[in-house]
């Protein structure tokens, strides 16, 4: 779909190339503009405080050299990242990746992601984003501790409980945070909320592991209802087995599905009888293995090498939670032969813009990331808040506050694509929605 509104198109041609070699972070921003297509019309003031062409642009990007020396004694090199996008309702807030695919582009496009994301808990939370192409994988305990600490010793500088609060995402889970935590404390010498996803002995919020997944079926579930539809008996393909897939496949199970794959970069496993998923956690959380194990424990499943063919598995409800770009047009087209109703993102951009077109060609329902998998930073949110008044609270009193923020995201996804004459397209809701606070308090705000 190409932009009709002058403005916004050569606004994008000018990011298009002030960012070169950065097709993710270019992807994401087309998308948005394109949903902002009518409130740039119906807002000429925003247009004339040049809101579009400051979010665009992130506040500050800082890259780093992130030395390590690994078992053998020999010095390894990385690239460190943190993307500070947008603060103007809170501190910046965003998770750190930990994979060999990152570079400069996709935390720039999952900081971008964040600003609307954060914007649509309610709670006050800027955009950030950082990471490094650092590979846990196959790394010794000690070996992840040394890189975190290098990592650390140059982040410090730049974050704070009241400027930047990091958390986890892909390959950044509760031990990566805590050996991280502990040299932001060495290095400060101060006991504070600076990162979320801690551990439960030292500041860390009970449902904050659960919180991506759960809050993904919630949301899925206000989307399922407002259609006449539940996740009550219908089959459901999750793909990836990390922390957002294990929670997802707990809750929708709660909810009365059938979870019946999952999988890894190497391949999936389809139980037709459902997922066991104490066995898939005792294989990534426990062990840190590899999905085909399941077989081990489970040997009336299949196992299928690669992962992309996930998604041939006839389903009612594809929850994608692995990674960016998952869900190409072909798979799409796979999943609404095969009599898909719904698809929502539990991973961070995981359909591609020829995937999105062929959901709304064929009347699927659509969740998109920004606003489905936005449970994991609310429940950050609720960390910060936790750790500032010295608190804990309970899981049911977390869980219950999860539940409704969700249930306030549809509602809110709802609402502004019915307000801007497009109902039912909750991605153009969620974009809407989510720009429109952080373009009111930057109008405020000034020329900043
Ligand atoms: P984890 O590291 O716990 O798990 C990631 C899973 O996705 C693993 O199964 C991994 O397989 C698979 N995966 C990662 N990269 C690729 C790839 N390039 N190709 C195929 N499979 C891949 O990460 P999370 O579960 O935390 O994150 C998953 C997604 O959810 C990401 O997009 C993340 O940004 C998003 N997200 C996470 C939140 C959180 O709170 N954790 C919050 C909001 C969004 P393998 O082990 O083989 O690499």
């Amino acid at each position: 779909m190409a932009l009709k509104n002058q403005y916004l198109a050569d606004l994008l041609e000018t990011v298009k190339k002030r960012n070169p070699g950065e097709p993710e972070f270019i992807q994401a921003v087309t998308e948005v503009l394109e949903s902002l297509e009518p409130v740039a019309e119906r807002r000429p003031d925003l247009v004339e405080a040049g809101v579009f062409e400051r979010i665009v642009e992130p506040e500050r990007q800082i890259m780093f050299r992130v030395p390590w020396v690994d078992d053998n004694g020999k010095v390894q090199v990385n690239r460190g990242f943190r993307v500070q996008f947008n603060s103007a309702i809170g501190p910046y807030k965003g998770g750190l990746r930990l994979h060999p695919s990152v570079y400069l582009g996709i935390i720039k496009f999952l900081g971008f992601e964040q600003i609307f994301k954060n914007s649509l808990t309610t709670l006050p939370m800027g955009g950030g984003k950082g990471g490094s192409d650092f590979d846990p994988k196959g790394k010794s305990d000690a070996e992840v501790m040394r890189f975190c600490q290098s990592f650390m010793t140059e982040l410090y500088r730049h974050i704070g409980p009241d400027c930047d609060v990091p958390a986890g995402d892909i390959g950044t889970g509760a031990r990566e945070v805590g050996y991280m935590f502990g040299q932001y404390k060495r290095l400060r010498n101060e006991f504070t909320g600076v990162l979320t996803g801690k551990g439960l002995t030292f500041g860390g919020s009970l449902a904050r592991t659960e919180a991506t997944g759960y809050g993904l079926c919630y949301y899925t579930d206000e989307m399922l209802k407002a259609n006449g539809l539940s996740f009550e008996g219908k089959t459901v393909v999750i793909s990836g087995s990390g922390n957002v897939a294990i929670y997802a496949t707990q809750k929708a199970t709660e909810l009365g599905a059938k979870v019946v794959a999952l999988s890894d970069s190497n391949g999936y496993i389809y139980d037709k009888d459902g997922i066991k998923l104490d066995v898939v956690k005792d294989i990534k959380e426990v062990r840190r293995g590899r999905i085909k194990e399941y077989l081990d424990a489970v040997p009336t499943a299949e196992y299928h090498e690669g992962c992309r063919n996930i998604w041939t598995i006839p389903c009612d409800i594809a929850l994608p939670c692995a990674t960016q770009n998952e869900i190409d047009g072909e798979s799409a087209k796979i999943l609404a032969k095969n009599g898909c109703k719904a698809v929502a993102e539990g991973a961070n951009m995981p359909s591609t813009p020829e995937a999105i077109a062929v959901y709304f060609e064929n009347n699927m329902l659509f969740g998109p990331a920004k606003a489905a998998n936005a449970g994991g930073v609310a429940v950050s949110g609720l960390e910060m808040s936790q750790n500032s008044e010295r608190l804990s609270w309970t899981f049911e009193e977390v869980d219950g506050k999860l539940k409704n923020i969700m249930k306030s995201i549809f509602a809110a996804c709802d609402s502004a694509a019915k307000e801007y004459g497009m109902e039912g397209n909750y991605m153009a809701g969620a974009n809407i929605a989510g720009f429109l606070k952080v373009a009111e308090a930057m109008k405020a705000q000034g020329v900043v």
